[in-house]
């Protein structure tokens, strides 16, 4: 049987900063519909590895093929906005002076009512049918976090990637967010790279988790065999700090 072409496909990956290399020779696949954990302690390079797959930090050396496609390498380097991909990050600024509906079509190309339908089928995944007037001062945090996925799912991206996106929110709120944010890119079929330092949610959200130190990416699997079959003593540790 052939195998199906990643949606995302990363080849010894490099960048250093300083002379001192931040990302190593980062390998890393994720199948179409997949959401894969790029877990991690601060300061380890996941940041800086998302930054190279959205085109906003260039690689030293390495390849980034999306669908098949390089979008880095091969003598090649596509600019952020042709890569087909979508971006969440802690700090997930929406336009403050659009309503939400505005919010969630600004990415959105097409007729006017293709583009509403979109809008509306987008805010009842999120829970926030009855929103689209609103602006985002008047939302709670949890309530402006699920605009702005809909709005980063609106154009229907090929690749998700978040950095950190619950990190902001108050800890009561995070893992019925995590929940309804898994249930909606399941539900859009979307294949995910999430960055994250927390082990349960990594544990909670992911297909597969890739487990980074020191710029390189130690230990790949399954959420319960990263867990059960830790690869050495420091990763046995990093997890065991889950209450
Ligand atoms: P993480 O997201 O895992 O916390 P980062 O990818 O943000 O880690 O950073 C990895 C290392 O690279 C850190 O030591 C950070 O200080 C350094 N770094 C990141 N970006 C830059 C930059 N633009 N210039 C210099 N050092 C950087
Ligand atoms: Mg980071």
């Amino acid at each position: 049987m052939p195998q199906p072409v990643p949606r995302l496909e990363i080849r010894a990956l490099t960048r250093s900063f300083g002379g001192r290399p931040v990302v190593n020779n980062v390998s890393l696949t994720i199948a179409p519909g997949q959401v894969t954990c790029l877990l991690g302690p601060s300061g380890c390079g996941k940041s800086t590895t998302l930054r190279m797959i959205a085109g906003v930090e260039t690689p030293d050396s390495g390849e980034i093929l999306i669908d098949g496609v390089p979008v880095f390498g091969a003598g090649r380097t596509l600019p952020p906005e042709a890569r087909g991909v979508g971006l969440m990050f802690q700090d997930f600024a929406l336009f403050p002076h659009l309503t939400v509906a505005r919010n969630v079509a600004f990415g959105l190309q097409g007729d006017r009512d293709s583009r509403m339908k979109r809008v509306s089928e987008l805010l009842e995944k999120v829970n926030l049918s009855g929103y689209g007037d609103k602006h985002p001062h008047q939302l709670s945090g949890g309530e402006q976090q699920r605009v702005a996925l809909a709005r980063a799912l609106a154009p229907r991206p090929r690749l998700m990637l978040m950095d950190e996106p619950f990190s902001g929110l108050d800890n009561r709120l995070r893992d019925g967010i995590r929940d309804t944010t898994l249930e909606v890119l399941k539900e859009e079929g979307a294949a995910v790279l999430l960055v994250t330092h927390e082990p349960d949610e990594a544990l909670r959200m992911a297909d597969e988790i890739a487990l980074m130190r020191g710029g390189h990416i130690v230990q790949r699997g399954s959420p319960y065999n990263v867990y059960n079959s830790p690869v050495d003593k420091a990763a046995a540790a990093f997890f065991s700090d889950i209450n």
